[in-house]
């Protein structure tokens, strides 16, 4: 069968066809390789695979038949030269910055990142001797202050957990490189469909493809995607070598995730957008941020760097924690979890979850008010998901319907 040049393909072509390599069966579906370890033919060929003679693969540790598949069906969706899949997203953003940092260097991140990516900037680089600062993501001046000082890499998030802020990723590239810095993006919330970091001048990006690339709430998995010569020399020496490996079976899901990807994102978001209007014209619902809706603060913004508003919508309750919790609890749909990006809805109270352990002034300082739910938009039909929304808010005792005095 003759093969087309992937670069010629359009993105929901490379979801299903990206990468794609049969072996001598003709399978039609990706080839499953659970196996940890390959067999030579000779001890001489053993020996040139090891000398790096031949190209033969060796220990899953270090690659997979199946992941990389994975990996390059990715690299192709993004843009990238290269990708390495990891067994988590957590695993892709420690091995991104731990396999290039050193002892002094200096790091730059935004304050609004997903809790854990938080403690690897606070807690866990300053233990190796490396500065961390952290600035308002929305702030420009911010940005400029912070990176008039030479520094290494900076890590930011665009939209921002939980409440859908926007860092300006193409201002921030300028200014990082003038810096001195490589842009590590984690662009989970938006999506490889809805935003192209690379086209705004990353230089590396990450997923946590537990979320919207599964999809689907069956697997944990992670991806890193940079140049070539970055992903040879310092990121694939580091996963070999410290082991954060994803599971062969694992990379297999995520192949077939990928392959409704475009299709679960644009629906989702669709649907995330007529329930943000919902929300919006509802009395209980003070506040409501969604990038695709022009009261957004960063509209203009959203417009410049994102093909849609994303899947999740944030919105604050009038009457608080309180009334934030009898919502969660009234919902018949839309179930209580702190994972998102799956194809059932999902709504958290982040102040007393995924962002409780920062503290109430952290808190604040990102606009976490106890009033604050983020919802993550599946597949259902939004009609649906919108009368069991007014099923619940309805149901809110009368006193919380409204701000406290
Ligand atoms: C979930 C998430 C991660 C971490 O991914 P895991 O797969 O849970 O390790 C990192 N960043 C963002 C924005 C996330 O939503």
């Amino acid at each position: 069968m003759p093969t087309i040049p992937p670069k010629s393909l359009r993105p929901a072509t490379l979801l299903v066809h990206g990468g794609t390599e049969r072996t001598p069966y003709g399978e039609t579906c990706e080839a499953l390789f659970l196996t940890s370890g390959f067999v030579y033919e000779s001890a001489e060929q053993a020996e040139a695979t090891f000398t790096g003679e031949i190209k033969h693969y060796q220990y899953s540790r270090f690659a997979n038949p199946t992941v990389a598949m994975l990996e390059t069906r990715l690299a192709l969706l993004e843009g990238a030269d290269a990708c390495r899949a990891t067994a988590t997203g957590m695993a892709a953003v420690h091995a991104a910055m731990l396999s290039h940092l050193r002892t002094g260097d200096r790091v730059v991140a935004s304050r609004a990142l997903f809790g854990s990516c938080h403690w690897i900037v606070s807690t866990l680089l300053p233990r190796y001797g490396i500065t961390t600062v952290f600035v308002d993501g929305a702030d420009l001046a911010a940005w400029a202050e912070a990176l008039a000082t030479p520094t290494t890499m900076v890590l930011l998030e665009s939209p921002s957990n939980p409440m859908l802020e926007l860092v300006d990723i193409r201002a921030v590239c300028d200014l990082a490189h003038a810096s001195g810095a490589l842009v590590v993006v984690d662009n989970v919330f938006a999506t490889p469909m809805l935003q192209k970091p690379f086209e705004l001048g990353a230089d590396i990006v990450i997923y946590s493809c537990t979320k919207h690339i599964d999809g689907q709430g069956r697997v944990l998995g992670g991806a890193v995607l940079g140049r070539q010569k970055w992903v040879d020399d310092v990121l694939t020496p580091f996963i070999r070598n410290t082991g954060p490996s994803i599971s062969p079976f694992n990379a297999w899901l995520l192949l077939k995730g990928l392959e409704t990807l475009a299709l679960r994102v644009n629906a989702a978001t669709a649907t995330a957008s007529a329930v943000a209007d919902h929300l919006a014209s509802r009395p209980e619902i003070s506040r409501v941020l969604y990038p695709g809706r022009t009261d957004h603060p960063q509209y203009a913004l959203a417009q410049k760097q994102m093909s849609g508003g994303s899947t999740l919508v944030a919105f604050e309750l009038a009457g608080g924690k309180a009334a934030a919790f009898a919502m969660m609890n009234a919902m018949r749909l839309v179930a209580v979890s702190n994972n998102l990006g799956d194809s059932k809805s999902l709504a958290t109270h982040p102040a007393t979850t995924t962002h409780m352990r920062i503290g109430a002034e952290e808190r604040a300082r990102l606009g976490i008010s106890d009033g604050a739910v983020r919802l993550s938009v599946g597949l259902e039909d939004a009609a649906d998901l919108i009368d069991d929304i007014d099923q619940a808010l309805e149901g809110l005792p009368h006193p919380m319907r409204q701000a406290a005095e």
